[in-house]
């Protein structure tokens, strides 16, 4: 089936989607991006993905290229071209092309937009749940401002890639004092001995995830007991549960984290329950 891409105001057919060398998403990873869960061709939480674009964009200074309604049409469109029933759409702002230079330029250049969108396994998807991820821990070397959205992601890509030529499926990332910050692309969570969920607080040491938000939401309304504070390598490794979060994955069980067994090394009941209940919370566009 074809594929197409949103490119800077045109819908095109994926292998002609193309981006101009000096695009300075290119040159300087001066871009933010969003993902967004599709299902059954509707966007997930479509409002709280634009209000953290619209961060990421104040916090960069990257111009809004067009209104959350417009931008909103473009990405509907980009799901119905590429008829995507259960999948993600992904959205790309940068501050555009311009000469090489790292000062911002005029404001003649004009953002680059553009959105792609692509199915998702949904039965490989579930199968990975039931069986729970493995994860490895790597030093947090990441740059003082991760809750922005951006496309500079170098320090997740090589977390991801260590923790594939280990044999698991995620990095999780740990600062300096020992504390477990997030997942190369997803936010962590742990059930503690106690009960209590825990998950770091959010400033500028993660992303706000917005499966994060979605899923506080859901443990509050069902009165389970939750704690936004950082949790150590230890506490995790003696969990009663952990899970990450992310919009492709939902809540996704860890039962392996650095080779220590979680739990009894299957997914945990918490996990379990908000992975099922989730879309209860979330807004269907
Ligand atoms: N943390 C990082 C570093 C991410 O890249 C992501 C998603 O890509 C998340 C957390 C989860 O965010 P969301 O739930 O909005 O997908």
């Amino acid at each position: 089936m074809s594929r197409y891409a949103y490119v800077n105001g045109r819908y095109l057919p994926f292998r002609d989607a193309k981006i101009h060398i000096e695009d300075r998403g290119y040159q300087f990873a001066d871009g933010v991006y969003e993902v967004c869960e599709v299902r059954a061709g509707r966007l997930i939480d479509e409002r709280r993905h634009f209000e953290r674009l619209k961060r990421s964009l104040t916090e960069t200074r990257i111009r809004m290229p067009m209104s959350p309604r417009a931008l909103g049409v473009v990405l509907r469109e980009v799901v119905a071209r590429n008829r995507i029933g259960y999948g993600v759409v992904y959205l790309q702002i940068s501050r555009g092309v311009a000469r090489r230079d790292p000062a911002f330029p005029g404001p003649e250049v004009a953002p680059t937009v553009v959105a792609t969108a692509r199915p998702l396994n949904m039965m490989r998807n579930e199968a990975l749940a039931a069986r729970g991820i493995a994860v490895i821990s790597v030093p947090d070397n990441r740059w003082g401002r991760v809750d922005i959205k951006t496309v500079g992601l170098l320090p997740n890509v090589l977390a991801r890639q260590a923790a594939i030529d280990q044999g698991a499926r995620d990095a999780w990332f740990v600062d300096k004092d020992g504390i477990v910050t997030e997942a190369a692309s997803a936010n962590a969570w742990i059930v503690a001995p106690d009960g209590i969920l825990v998950t770091r607080h959010a400033d500028r040491a993660i992303l706000r995830g917005i499966t994060r938000a979605v899923v506080l939401d859901a443990v509050k309304a069902q009165g389970l007991t939750v704690a936004e504070r950082g949790f150590t390598l230890q506490e995790a490794y003696g969990a009663r549960e952990a899970f990450e979060t992310s919009a492709t994955q939902i809540v996704m069980p860890v039962v392996r984290i650095d080779g220590h067994t979680i739990g009894d090394g299957k997914p945990g009941p918490v996990a379990i329950a908000l992975r099922r209940e989730f879309h209860r919370y979330a807004e269907t566009g």
